[in-house]
């Protein structure tokens, strides 16, 4: 491999390299002066035998940072030092060998779980080999004029062979695509193994001339220049001081993806460290923090680097699965069956026509018989052609998922029922499937009643600028009965014509993607998710993340119950093998393993904690966003017993906007506070006015789990009265700044263990303790905070004015640099009042 990888996977400290073995294992078993200790000892030996020239000696390692531990010497020493072993040397092997072999026992203790035990194997074999190669690079080198002791050429060939191929490290990369990702450390990992096994065999053993003394110094030499910070500086004093041991120890340095957060025993895990470690380090640095509790991007760099190890920082955004950033090529994707939903009004046949239409399937033989396995379904028509039916509740479900971001319906069919007409769930669909941008089919169904009348829907119909062909419109429409079945096929015909149009497409042959149609906790079988493919094709064994869950596909079940081995595009099934109860609207996607699934899922689930707790924007917050942004939006919906009152509210609603807040209605009607509502509401996190009407039964459900508020009125004058309030609160006190002070930032310093405090001078009025800041660097703000504290040299002082110097702590900010400028003010704040008109 390239120099540039060697160096990269070169590895100070590694639980699991033997090579590092007996170092790390001091660590935990002694820590760390126990593991100083060691050094010195060596070093002793090495002086001690003097056969080499002091200079070889000299590097000693004692520059090299604390975290950086020194290679265990005892593998080298085994072999080499048979030949002409004086006592010194013999004494100092066996305490070497006797320290390892404690060692080992306590380690082996330590990791009994199989996985480990294997690595371990692994490592033995590359400490082998490791050694063997130090031992040719230290007569190698001999042989070399000193000058030419260029470490890298030399040394890497060597490591390539030996140490790990690793083909990774650049290509490990952080890929924010969902797809096939050959590289994650884990499955790296054992990649390394693989391509050590083979190459350890075939390392030479031309090493006889070689000594322990030699092959120590090596050892030392190796390890000082293990952190790549202090390679050069190592190299420069080992050449100064004449010393022939050049080569830098190769060791396993892992590249570990870092996210803005993580918690520490993530970090562990993708380190190849313990936690415990981890938290030991931690402790160190003055951190008190738990295995299980998350750690910023910053320190985990730190504890990173202190390990050794490289670090790949990942922004938020790229840890998530972002599909929409992966495209499929037009050359891959295949036609795919159209997702239908029906949609309409309660007891206009929904039901019964999603029944109907299963009975025509024509793999299922003879109609009715059919249980209905999961809410979803795929028939074959006649023509050989499928479509898939979702039998999601109605339109709020509908456009739950499409706030959600999970638009898979691709055609609507609006049930009408003819012997009752446009009823306002009718509207309702209409205006949900028009919003959706989704094409619909109208059935105009019950048509075996003798009260039918079609043309009276048709009709009613264009008052919602739905206009069916007859009408010269572009909306197809078919007349059917659920109930006599018939119409049926004239419907398939219209749906396929409609999918034909809309040329529906997918990428069959790629991991897939899902969207959860339902899912709940089976008591057999524990969390089962129905889900429909979107594209690709997910098979039993797949890993996955879906939404907040991680899983492996335990079984897929089709929509007849069967078990199947892998689901197509389009394609409702149900999934097992979940970790938890995803939500309806949730994407599922597969991954390449698990450590990924998880890194995803734990990501999402940081991301909805943060959301759940996040507080509301404080003052501070209102006032940069009262500046940025002119008018802030008061969204809201309406429910009202008759139209006059909806009318009435809807306007005075509209007169309490101003300048600074604007009513915005988002859906306005008459009747019971529905489902529909709430999903609206809860999806805009508006209010819902209910005026002299409730929710009903479900959508008082909803109006819990989505915690959606509910404003009850019955005189209008007291509803605007409230709402005025409601919005003056909106829009937060009125604030009124006046600068006090300014001042420049002279240094910056540390105060405490963590915060940072800037000495500052005033330049202009004064600066007061408690009051508010802006912190400015270049004229752009950097942040908006308070001064926590203010001293006057040692004493804390309340007031410092122009011309002196001082310093301070700022709240909740340790971004300051010297020549940042300190703007501090006092805030008034006045109540403010809307005017109801
Ligand atoms: P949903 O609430 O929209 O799902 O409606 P259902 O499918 O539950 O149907 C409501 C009622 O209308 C039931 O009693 C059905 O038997 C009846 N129904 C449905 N379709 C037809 C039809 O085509 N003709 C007649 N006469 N009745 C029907
Ligand atoms: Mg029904």
């Amino acid at each position: 491999m390239s120099d540039e990888t060697n160096k990269r996977t070169r590895k100070p400290l590694g639980l699991k390299r033997s090579v590092d073995a007996g170092e790390v294992k001091q660590t935990f078993s002694h820590g760390r002066t126990n593991k100083v200790a060691v050094e010195v000892k060596r070093r002793r030996k090495l002086v001690k035998p003097g056969e080499t020239p002091a200079p070889e000696a000299a590097p000693a390692p004692a520059p090299a940072p604390a975290p950086a531990p020194a290679p265990a010497p005892a593998p080298v020493a085994k072999k080499p030092a048979a030949p002409k072993e004086t006592p010194q040397e013999r004494v100092a092997r066996l305490q070497r060998e006797a320290e390892e072999e404690r060692l080992k026992l306590a380690e082996e203790a330590r990791k009994r779980d199989d996985k480990k035990a294997k690595e371990e194997a692994a490592d033995e074999k590359k400490r082998q080999e490791e050694n063997r190669k130090a031992e040719d690079e230290a007569e190698k080198q001999r042989a070399e004029d000193e000058s030419k002791v260029a470490e890298e050429p030399v040394a890497e060939p060597e490591i390539a062979a030996g140490e790990e191929a690793s083909p990774a490290p650049a290509a490990r990369k952080f890929t924010p695509v969902a797809r096939p990702e050959p590289k994650r450390p884990e499955k790296k990992k054992k990649d390394d193994k693989r391509t050590e096994k083979p190459s350890s065999g075939k390392d030479k053993r031309r090493s006889g001339k070689l000594t322990v003394t030699r092959a120590l110094n090596e050892d030392e030499g190796r390890r000082a220049r293990s952190l790549a910070a202090l390679k050069r500086a190592r190299e420069k004093e080992r050449r100064m001081q004449g010393g022939g041991s050049s080569k830098p120890r190769e060791k396993q340095i892992r590249d570990v993806i870092v996210p803005e957060a993580i918690t520490v025993g993530e970090l562990a895990k993708r380190m190849g460290e313990k936690g415990a470690d981890l938290v030991k380090e931690l402790f160190n640095l003055d951190m008190m923090v738990t295995v299980n509790q998350t750690i910023d991007q910053d320190t985990a760099e730190l504890l990173v680097e202190q390990f050794g190890h490289n670090i790949e920082k990942v922004s938020e955004a790229d840890v998530d699965i972002d599909t929409s950033e992966d495209q499929d090529p037009e050359e891959t994707l295949k036609p795919r069956p159209p997702v239908v939903t029906i949609m309409g009004h309660v007891d206009h046949g929904k039901t019964s026509l999603l029944d109907a239409l299963r009975g025509t399937d024509v793999t299922k033989g003879e109609a009715g018989g059919i249980t209905q396995h999961i809410g979803s379904y795929q028939i074959t028509t006649k023509d050989k052609s499928k479509i898939t039916f979702l039998d999601t509740p109605g339109h709020a479900a509908f456009s739950e998922m499409r706030a959600r971001g999970a638009n898979v319906t691709d055609i609507v069919v609006l049930v009408v029922a003819a012997d009752d007409g446009i009823m306002p769930q009718t509207i309702e669909a209409i205006n949900h499937t028009k919003a959706a941008g989704v094409p619909m089919i109208v059935a105009i169904n019950k048509m075996d009643k003798p009260e039918a009348n079609p043309d009276n829907i048709r009709n009613r119909l264009l008052e919602h600028e739905v206009i069916v062909e007859s009408m010269s419109g572009d909306v197809q429409d078919v007349e059917i009965s659920a109930k006599e079945k018939t119409g049926l096929d004239e419907l398939l015909e219209k749906i396929s014509l409609q999918a034909e149009l809309l040329e529906l497409k997918a990428r069959p042959d790629r991991d897939a993607e899902a969207t959860v149609i339902e899912a709940q906790l089976d008591k057999g079988r524990g969390p089962v998710a129905t889900v429909l493919i979107t594209r690709g094709t997910l098979k039993r064994g797949d890993t996955f993340v879906v939404g907040t869950e991680s899983g492996r596909v335990r079984a897929i079940v089709n929509d007849q119950g069967k078990q199947i081995k892998e689901a197509g595009p389009s394609m409702p099934v149900e999934v097992l093998g979940l970790g938890g109860v995803p939500s309806a609207g949730d994407q599922l996607s597969v991954v390449e393993n698990e450590q990924r699934a998880r890194e995803v899922a734990q990501y999402r689930q940081e991301k909805a904690t943060e959301k759940r707790t996040a507080l509301a924007p404080t003052n501070f917050d209102t006032m940069f966003n009262n500046l940025a942004s002119n008018v802030i939006e008061w969204p809201v919906l309406v429910k009202a017993d008759v139209q006059g009152s909806v009318e009435a509210i809807v306007n005075a609603l509209h007169n309490l906007s101003n300048d600074d807040i604007k009513v915005r209605v988002l859906h306005a009607g008459v009747g019971a506070i529905t489902e529909s509502d709430v999903t609206l509401a809860g999806a805009s996190s508006a209010p819902i006015i209910g005026f002299n009407v409730r929710p009903n039964a479900k959508a008082r459900e909803l109006v819990k789990r989505d915690n959606v508020r509910m404003m009850y009125y019955d005189v209008i004058y007291h509803l605007t009265e409230e709402v005025a309030k409601e919005m003056a609160g909106e829009l937060g006190p009125e604030r009124i700044e006046t600068v006090v002070g300014r001042a420049q930032v002279k240094e910056v310093f540390k105060s405490g263990k963590k915060d940072k405090a800037a000495g500052l001078l005033v330049e202009d009025g004064v600066i007061r303790k408690g009051l508010f800041a802006r912190l400015t660097r270049e004229d752009v703000i950097v942040s908006a905070t308070t001064i926590a504290s203010l001293r006057r040299f040692k004493d804390d002082v309340d007031e410092v004015r122009s011309g002196l110097e001082c310093g301070v702590v700022l709240e909740d900010t340790n971004d300051i640099q010297p020549g940042d400028q300190l703007e501090v003010f006092e805030v008034e704040e006045r109540e403010r009042t809307i005017e109801v008109s």
